[in-house]
């Protein structure tokens, strides 16, 4: 495979008494530099707005009000963009952020120009970083514009990009028959072919502190690619290697595959 979308999660940037994890930028853009450079297509998709931003204005509750999260995200957003910026920089490599909204669904004319530039940047050997546009996208107020969140996201740049697989990194090892952390029995799927309503409802719970969306956000962006003839890997990002280990073919995390 050649291009690849990765995916990951503000649990997995951010320790757990919420600041930034420096160690997980500089791995990840290590790990993602060298597989540039071997001539991978790579495209991040990172969530982690709200998380730098809290950690940056040193506030450790969420805002209530809907503008005051966006406040937050604009300044995490920047903040986020900087350290990308410089940590890829330790490894010669430039990134590019893209800031999507819904309508690159809506509109053709919008996603015409989605797909040039995230092609543009391909060409030119640059990572492109991927988030939602939280100041145009409203949480739960606007489906018109918002994404949901960023494991769907995900899937539907892996799907514009043409990728040939999304790596979606979670705090979780894989996709387990019923919730492992609260159920210790639980045991891991190696492949899952189809992401039926019984598959669905092995997903329990409301995720990690940080994280939004859980594992059935997950599913649905396991489901959307599985439509759309295209695989999702889903491993655990605490040792970002991983990355190099999957596509290498060894057989980690659960694969979303038909
Ligand atoms: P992230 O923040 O890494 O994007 P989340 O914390 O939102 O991920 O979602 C992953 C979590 O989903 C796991 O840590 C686990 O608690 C929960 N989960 C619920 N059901 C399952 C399941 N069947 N298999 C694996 N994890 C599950």
């Amino acid at each position: 495979s050649k291009r690849i979308v990765i995916k990951i999660g503000t649990s997995s940037l951010m320790t757990t008494n919420g600041k930034v994890n420096y160690q997980q930028f500089d791995r990840l853009a290590y790990v993602l530099s060298t597989l540039n450079k071997a001539g991978k297509e790579i495209v991040l998709v990172s969530s982690g707005a709200m998380g730098v931003g809290m950690d940056k204005l040193n506030i450790s509750k969420r805002p209530v009000s809907i503008p005051g999260q966006q406040a937050i995200s604009a300044i995490g957003q920047c903040e986020m963009m900087n350290l990308y910026s410089r940590f890829f920089s330790h490894y010669n490599q430039t990134v590019g952020q893209i800031l999507l909204t819904r309508d690159i669904i809506e509109f053709p004319e919008s996603l015409k120009n989605v797909t040039n530039t995230f092609d543009a940047l391909l060409e030119m050997a640059i990572i492109p970083v991927v988030n939602e546009n939280d100041t145009v996208a409203v949480e739960e107020l606007d489906h018109q514009t918002k994404f949901g969140d960023n494991d769907q996201l995900s899937a539907i740049v892996a799907n514009i990009v043409g990728a040939d697989m999304l790596i979606m990194l979670s705090d979780i090892d894989g996709f387990y028959d019923k919730n492992p952390t609260t159920n210790p029995d639980a045991t891991l799927y190696h492949t899952i072919s189809d992401v039926t309503e019984d598959v669905m409802a092995k997903a329990g719970g409301e995720g990690s502190a940080f994280g939004t969306g859980g594992m059935i956000t997950k599913l649905k962006a396991a489901r959307y690619l599985l439509q759309h003839n295209r695989e999702m890997v889903l491993a655990k990002a605490e040792d970002l290697t991983i990355i190099f280990d999957i596509l290498e073919g060894y057989e980690i995390g659960t694969y979303f595959t038909a």
